[in-house]
């Protein structure tokens, strides 16, 4: 009897807990004036620079994750990116997935990347105010606990930290002080059909919330990122840089 009462005590604490953690969550996220993080992942394709010119041209901030073993290539269209005053980002070096590599091959696909990055806003002689960390495929490595810890650690000793975005507040239950940024919205156009994903994307910007949305620089699918673009701007909401 006793132990059912102790049981029922602890599940209604649970709850409470649970309920708080919702009502901060939909209180920090919620906004009249909502506003839309773009982030691009996986840069730099062949296309980046194009890419980067129609942003310019339409006035439209955005934060590129690059994947530093495709940044050789492309390290004046990178340039050209951060003289326009675009962030370039980490997203590792080979896209690995961190829960299937070692501690130390994660330390050495960040640290590859941004050496990258760092020589980057040095050619272009823009100072590097901020760096943020986006893990390949968003794998959190979740319950390896010791390695995420590891790995944050190294990410903060490098000088990584969380985007301080005023209206926008990622709560990541499993592990709050991590810095990787994560998104509320991937748009998925890897996945899915043009209409498909744009589609996705009218009833995200629907929601009356404010959103870190994920898309990609894959050569493959650059036709429809210039129609995601053309959505976002009709949308009329304001959309930010982390
Ligand atoms: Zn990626």
């Amino acid at each position: 009897m006793c132990e059912d009462k102790l049981k029922i005590k602890v599940f209604i604490i649970i709850l409470i807990v649970i309920i708080i953690i919702s009502l901060i969550f939909i209180i920090t996220t919620n906004s009249k004036n909502k506003s839309i993080y773009l982030t691009i992942d996986d840069c730099p394709s062949p296309d980046f620079k194009e890419k980067v010119k129609y942003l310019i041209d339409n006035d439209i901030k955005a934060t590129f994750f690059c994947v530093g073993s495709a940044m050789s290539n492309y390290k004046e269209d990178l340039s050209f990116a951060v003289s326009n005053g675009y962030d370039i980002e980490n997203h590792s070096f080979s896209h690995p997935y961190f829960s299937k590599i070692s501690l130390e091959e994660i330390k050495d696909e960040i640290y590859k990347t941004d050496k990258i990055i760092t020589d980057i806003y040095k050619d272009a002689n823009i100072e590097r105010t901020h760096k943020f960390f986006r893990e390949p495929y968003g794998d959190k490595m979740y319950f390896q606990f010791k390695k995420r810890k590891e790995v944050n650690n190294y990410l903060k000793s490098l000088g990584y930290t969380k985007p301080k975005t005023k209206t926008f507040t990622f709560v990541d239950l499993f592990y709050p002080k991590d810095v990787g940024v994560f998104w509320t919205a991937n748009i998925k156009e890897y996945d899915f059909s043009e209409k498909k994903t744009l589609n996705r994307l009218e009833k995200i910007l629907n929601k009356n919330k404010n959103q870190i949305i994920l898309v990609h620089d894959h050569k493959r699918t650059t036709e429809v990122f210039y129609k995601i673009i053309n959505k976002l701007l009709e949308s009329k909401i304001e959309i930010k840089s982390l």
